[in-house]
Formats: structure tokens, C-alpha cells, sequence
């Protein structure tokens, strides 16, 4: 479906990102990866996932929009486009608002906000100019409702809708969609770290803990895995998905419908 695509997915070396970069390279898109930690292990998935070639990787940190530029400008060099970009690193901290370290804040609001900005800003001409293109931001229902503790993600999150609303009236006649995706909770090491913290808050086992965080909020009590989330991206790059824009489509155990 995606032969002749060049997709770039941000935070691509874990969880929902390795999941959406797998499933894309499985439909013929060439991959281009970004994010810190097991590099090389996450090439091996992703070139296997598309049986070999053209997939690689660029270390740009999404705190510095320089880099952003460089990642972007290097996919096009490398491989064409970006045709399709998954606006997908973010990172996590609990924390009351006036406890919260204001250097963690920075980081949220950059990583988990203003790096999409930063991608689309680069990525949209050529998308544009091509009459073609799929803008995927990986927000959360963080971005449609709060929790304590979070304000720092959620704000980025509820930021992240606002710009995907604002960019897809923009490209409503380009070819171009842009779309935000909302999971629950999904069972990656952001979330395995929230439950270590409350098994030793709470003096829990990991399964108790896991239980707890589920029933807090989805009523479903099971995760949404990063493959569910991948298929739910596929639509949005496929046909089916052209007439699609501006959506918080969220994918959360009835989370929301509460
Ligand atoms: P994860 O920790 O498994 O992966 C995060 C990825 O982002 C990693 O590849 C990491 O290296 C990368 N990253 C972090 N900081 C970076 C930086 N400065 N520059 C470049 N890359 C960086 O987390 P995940 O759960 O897969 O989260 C992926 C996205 O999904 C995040 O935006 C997160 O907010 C969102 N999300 C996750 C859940 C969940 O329950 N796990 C729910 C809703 C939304």
C-alpha cells in the first residue's frame, strides 16, 4: 500500500513509535527512525519488518529544532519526502504544579509539543507541493481530559490537538491530512515506569499495580497495544483515510466515555 512512501517517525526506537514504524515499513514504506536508546535493535525490527533496505536513522533531539530541520531535510536527501510524518517521541512526569521541576516542564512542552510543530513546519511544503501527505500526531486522551499530576503533558497534549486542528483546516485542499491519535494507556516503558512508581509507592506487586492503573480509567481493564495503534495509522495513510482531517481519534478502552 505504501510502495514509493518515505515515512519518518519521531521517538521510533520503543513502544507506539517502533509499533507505527514496523506496521508502515510492512506496507513498503522507506523508514526513516529517530529516538534515543537501542538503535541498532530497532533497525534490525524495522528492516526485517519490511524485508530489507532502505530504513535508517538520525539521532535529532527533539528539545533542539535545529535538529528537527536536519532530520526532515535528511529523510528528503536520503530517501524523497517525508510523505508521511508520525509525530510520535514524548516523555513523562508526575509531579503537583508547584512541585514540578520547571527544566521537566521545558522538556514536556518541547518533546511532546512544540517538536511536531517543528517537524510539520519543514515536512508540509514538499508534502504540499506533491499533493500528497499524512501528518500523524500521536497525542493521548491526556489531550482531551486531565489528570492530576500530569499538568506539564497534558498541556502539551491538549496543545498538541489544537495544532493538528489549526494545521489540517490549513491543508484541507492540498492533499495533505493531519491527524492526532489518542491512546489510553498502552504498555511501553513510559507507562511500566508509572507502575513501578506505584508498586513502590503502594508497596504492590507489578500485577496489582498494572490492575490498579487500569481501573482508574479504562474501563476495559486491557491495554490498547502499539499494533492497534499501528492499524488505526495505517487507515489514516490509506484511501479510505483522504477525506479524514483534524480528528482526536481516540483508541482507549472507554477511557473518555466515562
Ligand atoms: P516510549 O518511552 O516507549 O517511547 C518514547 C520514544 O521517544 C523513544 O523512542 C524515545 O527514545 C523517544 N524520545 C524521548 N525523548 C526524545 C528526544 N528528546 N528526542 C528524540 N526522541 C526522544 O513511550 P511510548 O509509550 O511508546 O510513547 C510514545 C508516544 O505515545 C508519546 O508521545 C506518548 O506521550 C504517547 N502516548 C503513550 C501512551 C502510553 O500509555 N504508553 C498513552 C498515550 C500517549
Amino acid at each position: 500500500m505504501l510502495q514509493g512512501k518515505t515515512a519518518l517517525v519521531t521517538g521510533s526506537t520503543s513502544g507506539i513509535g517502533l509499533g507505527i514504524a514496523v506496521a508502515l515499513a510492512q506496507q513498503g514504506a522507506k523508514l526513516m527512525l529517530n529516538g534515543f536508546g537501542d538503535v541498532e535493535a530497532a533497525l534490525a525490527t524495522v528492516r526485517a519488518a519490511r524485508g530489507g533496505g532502505e530504513v535508517a536513522y538520525h539521532g535529532a533531539d527533539m528539545r533542539k529544532p535545529a535538529e528537527i530541520e536536519d532530520l526532515v531535510h535528511q529523510c528528503g536527501q536520503q530517501f524523497g519526502g517525508p510523505d508521511i510524518v508520525v509525530n510520535n517521541a514524548g516523555i513523562q512526569h508526575v509531579a503537583l504544579v508547584e512541585d514540578f521541576p520547571v527544566e521537566r516542564w521545558d522538556a514536556i512542552i518541547a518533546i511532546n509539543l512544540s517538536s511536531a510543530f517543528h517537524s510539520m513546519r519543514v515536512a508540509l511544503p514538499g508534502m504540499k507541493h506533491r499533493g500528497w501527505g499524512r501528518i500523524i500526531n500521536i497525542a493521548s486522551v491526556h489531550g482531551l481530559a486531565a489528570s492530576a499530576g500530569k499538568s506539564a503533558y497534558v498541556a502539551a497534549k491538549h496543545g498538541v490537538i489544537g495544532l493538528t486542528r489549526a494545521a489540517a483546516l490549513e491543508c484541507a485542499r492540498s492533499g495533505v491530512t493531519v491527524n492526532a491519535i489518542c491512546p489510553g494507556w498502552v504498555l511501553t516503558p513510559l507507562v511500566q515506569k508509572q507502575i513501578d512508581a506505584r508498586a513502590a509507592d503502594h508497596g504492590l506487586t507489578n500485577e496489582e499495580a498494572e490492575r490498579q492503573l487500569l481501573a482508574e480509567k479504562e474501563p476495559s481493564l486491557r491495554f490498547t497495544t502499539p499494533e492497534q495503534l499501528a492499524a488505526l495509522a495505517l487507515f489514516l495513510c490509506s484511501p479510505a483515510g483522504d477525506n479524514v482531517l483534524g480528528t482526536a481519534w481516540n483508541m482507549d478502552g472507554g477511557w473518555l466515555a466515562q
